[in-house]
């Protein structure tokens, strides 16, 4: 999608700090970390939110938390203590960027509830 910035990363039009990248979605480094491990992962395809998905979407949802959040969790060194995925959403979900994308924050212990 023309104006979104995530879009441009994953053309590469602006960079970032890629983590992992296959067919279906990249993740790279959080601009602003909000803990020592912090990595967006994302679907290359232009999906809004968790609420513009759609049944076409199941295996790419899939794909993403069963084999790329584990793996890269592994990865990026948080498995073993614990990490939190975050996918905010909407206005009152403290959604930023209107492209679907999954927050990984590990490597400090994480408050609950969340501000
Ligand atoms: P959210 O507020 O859940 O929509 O999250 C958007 C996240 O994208 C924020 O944590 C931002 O710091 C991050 N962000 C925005 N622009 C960039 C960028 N160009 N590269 C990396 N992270 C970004």
């Amino acid at each position: 999608m023309a104006d979104c910035i995530f879009c441009k990363i994953v053309q590469k039009e602006i960079p970032s700090q890629l983590v992992y990248e296959d067919e279906q979605c990249v993740a790279f480094k959080d601009l602003e970390p909000q803990a020592p491990v912090h990595v967006l992962v994302i679907p290359k395809k232009h999906v809004e939110s968790l609420l513009a998905l759609t049944d076409a979407d199941r295996d790419l949802v899939a794909h993403i938390l069963v084999d790329v959040v584990p793996q890269l969790a592994k990865k990026l060194g948080v498995a073993e203590k614990g990490f939190r995925v975050v996918a905010n959403t909407g206005e009152e979900g403290g959604q930023s960027v209107k492209h679907l994308h999954f927050h990984l924050l590990g490597g400090r212990s994480m408050q609950w509830p969340p501000g």
